[in-house]
Formats: structure tokens, C-alpha cells, sequence
């Protein structure tokens, strides 16, 4: 019988040796913490706990203790090291049973791939005693969820595509009317072209008003990889009310920030870029160095890109600069290959071969080698063409490894070609 009492707090336990080595990360965790925050339950703890039977029983009579709500995950495969089930019920005090209806489904699984049945899989099919089978259409192993005192306690399987479709009934069925009425509302802005301390500068004077309000508008400012990103959030049990609440909030900030705020509805950069490529009608073209194709590879990540990415060329070496875009030889020996005299004739070059209405060209170091004196590692110059405007040219140095200066270098064109079809 469901207890009156809302599920407030909740741990999750993640079950795996592999979750301890350096190979699998737990990321259901994750999902699980996202979904459960936007049913206004809060993570307290998390525990990733390997295939030891003490240990994770320690850990489960641990959380009895303080949680309203706890999520193990993993462990429920048909081997010997998989305990989870045979713990739980163990610390409950309940029996296991074999439920033969599982123990069909399995079968017919297996047969359904021309296999018979292995006899282990059978322990895939223990129940302990009063709990509810979830139905898992993606693998063998069934979720339980039971009752324990005013608490729940839910088991998932390990894998992903497993979990993920399983949790997501579980919270529509059950979790939603056993949380409290308060749900959590989020927004997000997500930022260019100016630091993390200045954008707090920025916003503090109003974000620091909402702390003291009531019910508080919370706000997490994080720089992220060639960008800045704040995300606020609030709690409401009156959907309409509590939107419009964060809305506001959001949209506050974003007359501050201005035009550099890039997205205000979690979409990247390169959607944001593709919408107003498409608006446009405008067909976007790139000459790629040091970024090897990343700036492409980021855009057509997008679906539908198709409409508005041209292509474009990976002009690594010189030759491949002077055979395949027309950059003269004379411009690079001159000014160097990392130069904006050089961007823009890259850029210039692969307007004229694919007569893309909006052409982008990088060139740069992205190191670790490769660096002087007067262009050190981090050193990009890029260049992007829009129709009816002059070239923009620029170079930047920018900071970090290998990964992070291809990476901020594609998200400083994607951002220009945005400013510029304002
Ligand atoms: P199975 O029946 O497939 O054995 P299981 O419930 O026993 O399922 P595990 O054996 O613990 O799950 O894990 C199976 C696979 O699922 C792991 O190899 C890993 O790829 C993935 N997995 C397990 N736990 C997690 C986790 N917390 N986060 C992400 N992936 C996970």
C-alpha cells in the first residue's frame, strides 16, 4: 500500500566492479539524478559499490537509514557476482522466489534468437517475496520495486538502454504520485565572449535579489568549454506559475548579457548557427586545419544540416592550402601559414570552389609542439565570409590542451558566422 508519506530524499546505488576500474563510468547516476530532481527529489548521496556482498549490504542498511527513495543499479545479470537482488533480500528479510512467468519471458527471448535458455538465467527470474515485477522489453533481467516501511526501494538494471526506458515508466506510474506536489522548473542561457568572472559581475547584482526571495530562484554559474553557462532553477508546486517564474528570471539575464547570449533554450551553438543559416537560405562552406574537420563535424551533428552545410576541406599541409583552396604560396611564406592573411584566403578559396554564400577558414597551432615565441601554442587565426559584409579576420590564443583549443577555435567561428547573420 502506498505510505502518505512524499518521497523527498533518495540515494542511488550503482553495483559493478567495472564502476571502479577506469574503464565504465556510472553514468545512469546521472540520468537517474536528473530525473529525479525534476520530480523534486533530492540526491543526498551516491554510491558506486563493487560486486561485494558485506560491503553492499553495509551500504543498503546505511541508506534504510536516511533515504525516502533508493535506486540501485547493475547486478541483476545471471552470474555469480551479480548480488544485488539476493542483498536486498537478505537485508528486507524476504524470501526469493522463482517466478516461473519471468522465467517464460526469458525463454522466449532467447528462442526468439534461435537460442535455448542457459539453466543461470533462471536466477533472473527470482523475486523477493512482494515485490512488483517492471517489465524490461530491452533485456532478460526484470526491475523490482518494493515496499520497505514508509520507504521504496526500486532495482534497475545495469545497462543504459535498459534502464533508461524503465525508469522513465516508473516515475510517470509511480514515482510522480508518491513525490510531493513541489516539482523542479529549470532554465538555462548559455553564453560567448565573455569571461566567467564577468558575467558573474554582470548578473550577481540580480541573481543575489532571488536568493532571499520566496520561493528562491537558485542560479549555478559554470564555464564550460568555449562558453559560460548559468542555470537556474526553482521549485513549485503550481506548474504555471512556477515557469513563468523561472522564465522571467531567465529572460532578466539575457537583457543584461545581450548578444552574447547565444541560447536561452539548451540548444548548442551549432543549431542556433544552422537556424539562422536557414532562415537565410545561405549555404555554409569551411577550410579546416588545425580543427581537422571538427567545426563541420560539430554542425552536422545537427539533424537536418543537410540543408545548410555545403562541405568543405581538411587543407592540413601547405600544399594541400596552395592545391586545394588556391591559397598563393607567396602569402605563406610571407606571413606564415597561422595568419590571418592566410585564413582569408582559405576562407576565400573555398567560397570560390563550392559558391557557398557564407565561407569560414582556421588555421592555427593547436599544439603541443609547434609553438614560437611570437605565436605560441593556442595561437588560431580564423576568418569567416558573409554576404554584403567585409571579411572578418581575428586571432586569438587560446588556452588549455590540444582538445580544447580545436574545440573553442570552431566555437569562436560558429559564434562570429552567428553575429554576423544577426
Ligand atoms: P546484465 O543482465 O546485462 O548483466 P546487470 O543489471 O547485471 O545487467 P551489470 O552486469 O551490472 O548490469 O552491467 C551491465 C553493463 O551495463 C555494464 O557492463 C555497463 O556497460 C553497463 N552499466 C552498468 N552499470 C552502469 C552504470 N551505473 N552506468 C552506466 N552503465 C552501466
Amino acid at each position: 500500500m502506498p505510505s502518505a508519506l512524499p518521497l523527498r530524499s533518495a540515494e542511488i546505488i550503482a553495483v559493478g566492479s567495472e564502476l571502479l576500474g577506469t574503464v565504465r563510468l556510472d553514468t545512469n547516476s546521472l540520468y537517474l539524478t536528473e530525473q529525479l530532481a525534476c520530480l523534486g527529489i533530492e540526491i543526498r548521496t551516491k554510491h558506486i559499490v563493487g560486486d561485494h556482498r558485506e560491503t553492499l549490504a553495509r551500504v543498503f542498511e546505511n541508506a534504510r537509514d536516511r533515504a525516502d527513495l533508493i535506486v540501485f543499479t547493475g547486478g541483476l545479470g545471471p552470474t555469480d557476482d551479480d548480488l544485488t537482488r539476493e542483498v536486498v533480500a537478505g537485508v528486507l528479510g524476504r524470501t526469493l522466489d522463482i517466478d516461473e512467468a519471468i522465467v517464460e519471458r526469458i525463454r522466449a527471448r532467447f528462442a526468439r534468437r534461435g537460442m535455448a535458455m542457459p539453466d543461470v538465467n533462471r536466477r533472473q527470474a527470482q523475486v523477493p517475496r512482494g515485490a512488483t515485477v517492471l517489465e524490461n522489453p530491452n533485456g532478460t533481467a526484470p526491475g523490482l520495486l518494493l515496499e520497505d516501511e514508509q520507504r521504496l526501494v526500486v532495482l534497475l538494471p545495469g545497462p543504459p538502454r535498459e534502464l533508461i526506458p524503465m525508469f522513465a515508466a516508473l516515475c510517470e506510474r509511480v514515482l510522480a504520485a508518491r513525490a510531493g506536489a513541489e516539482r523542479l522548473y529549470t532554465a538555462s542561457l548559455f553564453v560567448t565572449g565573455r569571461s566567467e568572472s564577468d558575467v558573474e559581475q554582470r548578473v550577481q547584482p540580480i541573481y543575489s535579489t532571488w536568493r532571499d526571495a520566496e520561493p528562491r530562484i537558485e542560479t549555478t554559474i559554470l564555464a564550460v568549454m568555449g562558453q559560460i553557462e548559468l542555470h537556474l532553477s526553482t521549485r513549485g508546486a503550481d506548474p504555471a506559475s512556477a515557469r513563468a517564474r523561472i522564465d522571467a528570471a531567465r529572460d532578466e539575464l539575457a537583457r543584461v548579457l545581450g548578444d552574447d547570449v547565444y541560447s536561452t533554450d539548451g540548444r548548442s551553438m551549432p543549431e542556433i548557427v544552422g537556424e539562422r543559416l536557414r532562415v537565410r537560405g545561405y549555404a555554409i562552406a569551411a577550410a579546416e586545419s588545425c580543427t581537422g574537420g571538427l567545426l563541420l563535424s560539430r554542425m552536422t551533428d545537427v539533424p537536418g544540416s543537410s540543408d545548410y552545410v555545403y562541405g568543405g576541406v581538411v587543407a592540413y599541409e601547405n600544399e594541400a592550402k596552395v592545391a586545394w583552396l588556391d591559397v598563393p604560396e607567396a602569402l605563406i611564406a610571407q606571413h606564415g601559414a597561422v595568419s590571418e592573411p592566410v585564413a582569408v584566403a582559405m576562407a576565400e578559396g573555398i567560397r570560390a570552389k563550392t559558391g557557398a554564400q557564407v565561407a569560414v577558414a582556421i588555421t592555427g597551432i593547436a599544439g603541443p609542439g609547434g609553438g614560437t615565441v611570437e605565436k605560441p601554442v593556442g595561437t588560431v587565426a580564423y576568418a569567416v565570409l558573409v554576404p554584403d559584409q567585409p571579411a572578418y579576420v581575428r586571432t586569438h590564443v587560446f588556452l588549455g590542451g590540444r582538445d580544447m583549443v580545436k574545440f573553442q577555435s570552431t566555437q569562436a567561428v560558429l559564434d562570429r558566422v552567428r553575429r554576423l547573420l544577426r
